[in-house]
């Protein structure tokens, strides 16, 4: 395949936009693939959280994108922790001096996320093609073909699957999702700000909250809203938690009164370990990245984040392989490596979170009782009380 074939990039989800990014950084043409229309509205604020080093990454491919998305987003800069009622951790950070370059994370929908993303690949020369569904990828040793749902036929030199998580390009590769999927699942409402409100900009964990039955509740600031996260107790129906009438009856005891109108939606997420057995396919032509690859318990932010790095090694993997296809085959197995190893050390910190926050026995439920009565004695147990919950702070970038 000649070094001007497009590499064809699937999904126009956050990994698969910043894939199409990273790869025109590099001159290589792109077409990216999309089953939805460009209208089309994506539900809840899903993963808010994009960590500083996601930050810098976006930056070095598309100067400027990572500081636009920080504008776009809102610092918390107060971090509170409360065990049953009682405050157990709280630090207030000082506000972000901007001239000090990118912030340490930004918090923003992950449609406005999208929106930025999507208008950088535009500014790049990408092309987009709104429903477009990939309906098949077949790879030889020189390149691909990728067919779409009305007959259409694209070749290109590789293709980046970055098409989610029922990804259709990893049923093409043949490999399977391995893992387990927990029990549990978290209701995930979201609230606009009060118009002409001051948004609070506290981030809280509150363990076993008295007026939500014993259940974890986090609030998360955003830009221009909040989310509530409840998560469920064993035996909870998430129809009716997470129903429109029980949420009304359930979240003003956490938050105080609420406009209906102020509830922009509501969602359910379970928590999923899983990840793809090979990350490539037999001739080195498919990338798999984002949740195509794996799928994560939200904790820690590592979903999205780690995509980024997934879409970025991906790209400069087809772009120092492009010479021979025995060059290629060396930086496309070893992007697979390198990637299925950091989706390995994520998918392990995302589950000890979920272990910490939903203890498995009751003895670790214990321990977190204990360290809350110590933490005003002992405030590294408060501090631990407040980190656990995002799991062991691994590196983020090798993500
Ligand atoms: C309700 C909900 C809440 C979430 N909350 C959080 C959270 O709090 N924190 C967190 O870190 N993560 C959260 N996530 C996960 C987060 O949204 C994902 O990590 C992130 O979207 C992954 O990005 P992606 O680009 O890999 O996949 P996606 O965002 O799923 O994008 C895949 C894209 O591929 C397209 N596509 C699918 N099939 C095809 C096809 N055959 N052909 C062409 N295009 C196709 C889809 O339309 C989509 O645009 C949440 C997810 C959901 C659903």
């Amino acid at each position: 395949m000649a070094d001007e074939a497009p590499v064809v990039v699937v999904g126009a989800g956050p990994v698969g936009l910043f894939a199409a990014l990273a790869l025109r950084a590099h001159q290589v043409p792109v077409v990216l693939l999309e089953a939805d229309p460009a209208d089309r509205h994506r539900a809840g604020s899903r993963a808010l959280y994009v960590h500083g080093k996601s930050l810098s990454l976006l930056e070095s491919a598309s100067p400027g994108l990572g500081s636009e998305l920080a504008t776009q987003g809102v610092l918390w800069n107060v971090r509170r922790t409360l065990y049953r009622g009682r405050q157990v951790y709280a630090r207030e950070f000082p506000p972000h001096d901007a001239t000090r370059g990118l912030p340490p994370f930004t918090s923003l929908r992950q449609s406005e996320t999208e929106r930025v993303l999507l208008q950088a690949c535009e500014r790049a020369g990408v092309d987009v093609r709104w429903n477009h569904p990939v309906t098949e990828v077949v790879t030889h040793s020189g390149g691909v073909t990728v067919a779409t749902a009305d007959g259409t036929t694209w070749s290109g030199s590789h293709v980046v699957g970055a098409d989610g998580a029922r990804s259709t390009v990893r049923r093409c590769t043949g490999t399977a999702l391995d893992g387990s999927a927990a029990d549990g699942f978290h209701v995930v409402v979201d609230i606009a700000d009060e118009p002409g409100g001051t948004p609070s900009l506290e981030r809280v964990m509150h363990y076993e909250h008295p007026a939500a039955d014993g259940r974890g509740v986090l609030v998360v600031p955003y830009a221009n809203g909040f989310q509530v996260d409840v998560q469920s107790r064993a035996g909870d129906d998430s129809d009716l938690l997470a129903s429109r009438q029980e949420v009304r009856r359930w979240l003003p005891a956490l938050i105080g009164p609420t406009p209906t109108e102020r509830i922009t939606a509501i969602s359910v997420y379970r928590f999923l370990q899983l990840i793809a057995d090979d990350f490539t396919d037999p001739h080195h032509r498919i990338l798999l990245a984002g949740e195509a690859a794996h799928l994560f318990p939200p904790f820690g932010a590592r979903g999205m984040n780690s995509g980024f790095a997934d879409a970025r090694a991906a790209a400069d993997a087809i772009v120092s392989g492009r010479r021979t296809p025995e060059v290629n085959a060396g930086a496309v197995a070893e992007f697979a490596t390198a990637r299925r190893a950091a989706a390995e050390v994520n998918s392990a910190a995302a589950g000890a979170a979920l272990r910490h926050l939903r203890p498995p026995t009751a003895a670790a439920r214990l321990r977190r009782g204990a360290a809350a009565r110590l933490a005003p004695v002992v405030p590294r147990f408060g501090e631990w009380l407040e980190h656990a919950p995002y799991g062991p702070r691994v590196p983020m970038v090798r993500h």
